[in-house]
């Protein structure tokens, strides 16, 4: 001892206690400047040793600002680091994530080396790791692991992974390549970029294995797919003498979930229990995919009421799988206890708990998630503002979802797709192509689901022209191939009245699914094409497509709409065979059809066996039957049936009113038009539309008095009511319930909606166009069908009306729908 402090200089031995006292004293931000002093005033200017000293004090206490205020101090007196202590200064930037300032001092280093190098690419601190390589080469640094494996690490966390190989070579140079510390770094590179191949020759070149490098090259496979390899790796690593740890037992779970090999997932499982791994987080995760994947999700809660609860994970996977499989109050109930249990929720725990209240829409949980949300600071988060977008709309509160998706800074596709949807599920069809071609104009990148529903709001507009443009934008954005995107193009150009467009887009499809069936079905039925619905089933039970209820909705509806009762009753029947238990709306179309034929005790009948409360529908298709066959009896107990339900119910009114009126009842006229007065039963307006060059133009019944064309329409209205008459049309004036004379309701007749759709069509598109296409919301009207089947044949056009069952097209005098409807 003696002699060691001999060897000292007064000055070194005055700075060797310095640095001693420096060390013990231990200082923080408030008391770095006082630190700073007391120090300098042992020995006026302090040197490298004992600034690096102080920083290492600084890193080990997690204090960057003193960091900062020591090096504003050097600064200050013009001092000057040495490399060492630089390095530190440095290393205390990089650990604080000041990425700013380090490689600011990194430039500044009047001389660096590979240190320097590996610690700046500890931190991530720069976008440009290649470059920094470079120059670290350039500089003629020495290349050992160290720098070898920082930059590896720091290609994967900037996503650069494939560029891993560009090291790859300097590494195999300089004699690394069997080294397990480059080896796991390496197959970590390549297992991010799926270079699984490369991997596993580098892992087979390392000479003596470790358990880093085994589990690298096992979860590489698992990653990459490749399960069976996985596990055949995970035996020869038993072999080799390594026991397995809390990862490999994770992999192997995973794994053996990949290849669907569940009896050795349950045998992994026991082999965890015997080593209690089951308390490790990843292993705890593997169980609860094990298990959520076999669909036992109270075997999945049974491991996760084993695991500890502490982390986020297992608690946001529990309610998300909670939600998926439909357990909404499930999940709910775990989002409390996970509150209760002091975990902060994530942004997946929000994504999932807000899925749940989509899906219920939940509306009030939803807003006391959105409030927690905010608190939590998640409301700058894309994905969770995007569920939250989902939870308003699918509660049918617009107005809330439209607030969030402006005020989203970082809106994606999905943000705008949660808008169209649910615009368009609400119906607000035109609202939902104004967000599309906003969309466009934004030039978000279009997917199946913007196409998709931008067709789907063209179909429920009728609006041919704009879904043939969206049509094109599908295959420009190469959308148009995929399965949801065709079915959505089978339904619009079947409801917009183009069934053999509808009919090619099918044939041009690789693989259909059972919507494309169904939308292709349900096209031939609403325009009355039964026998093609008829062999388009036929040919679906052909291929491996099972039907489902919708299916039969449309064959049926198709035959009630045909009058084809054999064929209905036969498909009826089949249902129970294919597993489908018929709804409300099956025993609708089968009691439409019956009724349609003349079977009314048999359609009674049918209603008394249905074995729920038979629907409003069901008794409108048995009231309207009975009209068309004069069944007094029959039409009044149905009535009465739905008046029960729907005391307000017009079309009743109108209904019975019209049978009275033909058996020159007229005391019972009378009286429905009191209990109408009675009951303020007021008439859905009618609403029809028609699409001119792209843009869809509303009618309702009697309003043209704001229409820029009203002087064209009404002229066109009189010249067709006089060529009408002239070829026998007879107003049907049944159809106007109103205490007015003969004159008066002829005019009303004349200014339903469908007519002035269909005067405002024939005034403004050119008489090459051979077809109209119009839409009505309501049913069309006894009158206007008559009216229309005369106009086809004054015009020699086709007029196609859509009304809310069925197309008429009206052709040469005569109607598809053979006037039933
Ligand atoms: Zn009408
Ligand atoms: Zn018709």
């Amino acid at each position: 001892m003696i002699g060691f402090l001999r060897t000292f200089s007064l000055a070194e031995s005055r700075r060797f206690m310095q640095c001693k006292l420096v060390r013990q004293c231990g200082f923080s931000v408030q008391t770095t400047e006082s630190a700073l002093k007391w120090a300098d005033s042992l020995v006026p200017g302090l040197d490298s040793h004992v600034y690096g000293t102080m920083l290492g004090r600084c890193i080990e206490q997690n204090d960057p600002i003193s960091a900062k205020a020591i090096h504003c101090d050097i600064v200050k007196k013009g001092s000057c680091l040495d490399l060492f202590a630089t390095n530190i200064l440095l290393n205390a930037y990089v650990k604080a994530g000041f990425a700013s300032d380090a490689l600011k001092l990194f430039d500044e280093m009047p001389k660096r080396n590979n240190i320097s190098y590996v610690t700046l690419s500890r931190g991530f601190v720069s976008e440009d790791p290649v470059g920094l390589y470079i120059r670290l080469l350039r500089e003629g640094h020495e290349l050992n692991p160290h720098v070898f494996t920082s930059f590896l690490k720091w290609f994967v966390n900037l996503d650069k992974a494939e560029i891993g190989w560009w090291l790859h070579s300097s590494i195999v140079k300089l004699g690394f390549c069997s080294d397990a510390f480059v080896g796991a770094a390496l197959i970590n590179a390549y297992s991010v970029c799926g270079f699984f191949d490369s991997a596993r020759s580098v892992f087979e070149g390392i000479l003596c294995k470790d358990i880093v490098a085994w589990t690298g090259i096992v979860s590489c496979y698992v990653e990459n797919g490749h399960f069976e390899d996985s596990l055949e790796l995970l035996s020869r690593m038993g072999m080799a003498g390594f026991m397995p740890n809390n990862y490999t037992f994770a992999m192997a779970l995973k794994a053996s979930i990949g290849l669907g090999a569940f009896d050795f997932a349950k045998g992994v499982h026991g082999r965890i229990l015997k080593t209690c791994y089951e308390f490790d987080l990843h292993v705890g995760v593997a169980l609860l995919q094990l298990y959520a994947q076999l669909g036992d999700m109270s075997d999945a809660l049974k491991v996760f009421n084993e695991m500890p609860k502490n982390d986020v994970i297992p608690w946001s996977f529990m309610i998300a799988r909670f939600g998926q499989n439909g357990f909404c109050d499930e999940a709910v109930d775990l989002f409390i206890r996970m509150r209760q249990a002091f975990v902060a929720p994530n942004e997946f725990t929000f994504t999932s708990i807000l899925n749940v209240c989509a899906i219920g829409k939940c509306s009030g949980l939803g807003k006391q998630i959105h409030g927690l949300v905010i608190k939590a600071g998640f409301n700058l988060d894309v994905y969770v503002s995007n569920a939250l977008i989902d939870v308003y709309s699918k509660c049918e509160d617009m107005d809330n979802a439209v607030k969030l998706f402006s005020e989203l800074s970082s809106r994606n596709e999905v943000s705008w797709n949660t808008i169209i949807v649910g615009y368009e599920n609400l119906g607000e069809s035109e609202e939902a192509l104004s967000v599309f071609r906003e969309a466009l104009r934004n030039q978000v990148s279009v997917t199946e689901v913007t196409c998709s529903s931008g067709i789907g709001a063209c179909a429920s507009l009728a609006s041919m022209e704009l879904g043939v443009q969206i049509h094109g934008v599908a295959i420009k954005t190469s959308n148009a191939e995929k399965v949801a995107v065709r079915n959505s193009l089978i339904d619009m150009y079947a409801k917009c009245g183009d069934i053999k467009d509808a009919q090619s887009v099918f044939n041009e499809m690789e693989t259909e699914d059972v919507a494309s069936w169904n939308a292709l079905i349900s096209g031939y039925s609403t325009h009355g094409l039964c026998r093609e619905a008829l062999k388009i089933f036929d040919s679906m039970k052909d291929c491996d497509c099972k039907p489902n209820g919708l299916t039969f909705l449309g064959v049926l509806s198709g035959c009630s709409n045909a009058g084809l009762i054999d064929e209905g009753q036969d498909c009826f029947e089949s249902m129970r065979d294919h597993g489908i238990e018929p709804s409300l709306e099956h025993y609708t179309c089968m009691v439409r059809l019956l009724g349609r034929s003349g079977r009314l005790e048999k359609a009674m009948k049918l209603i008394e066996e249905i074995p729920y409360e038979p629907s409003v529908m069901i008794w409108r298709a048995m009231l309207s039957a009975s009209i068309v066959q004069n069944n007094v009896e029959f039409a009044r107990r149905s009535a009465e049936e739905i008046l029960k339900i729907n005391p307000k119910d017009e079309a009743t009114y109108v209904l019975l009113s019209n049978m009275y009126a033909g058996a020159k009842q007229w005391a019972n006229v009378a009286s429905i038009r009191r209990s109408m007065k009675e009951k303020c039963v007021k008439k859905e307006p009618g609403l029809s539309w028609i699409e001119h060059q792209g843009n869809v133009y509303y009618f309702s019944v009697g309003m043209l008095s704001h229409h820029p064309d009203m002087k064209l329409i009404n002229g066109m209205l009189e010249w067709l009511n006089m060529k009408a008459k002239r070829a026998g049309y007879v107003p049907d004036r049944n159809a106007v319930l109103l205490d007015i004379n003969d004159e008066e309701k002829d005019k009303r007749l004349w200014v339903h909606s469908e007519r002035l759709a269909l005067a405002y069509g024939l005034v403004r598109m050119p008489s090459s166009r051979n077809r109209i296409l119009i839409i009505k919301n309501l049913r069309i009207c006894s009158d206007c069908h008559n009216a229309m089947k005369v106009i086809s044949s004054i015009v020699e056009r086709d007029l196609v009306i859509r009304d809310m069952n069925r197309f008429h097209r009206f052709h040469a005098g005569v109607c598809s729908c053979g006037d039933h409807w």
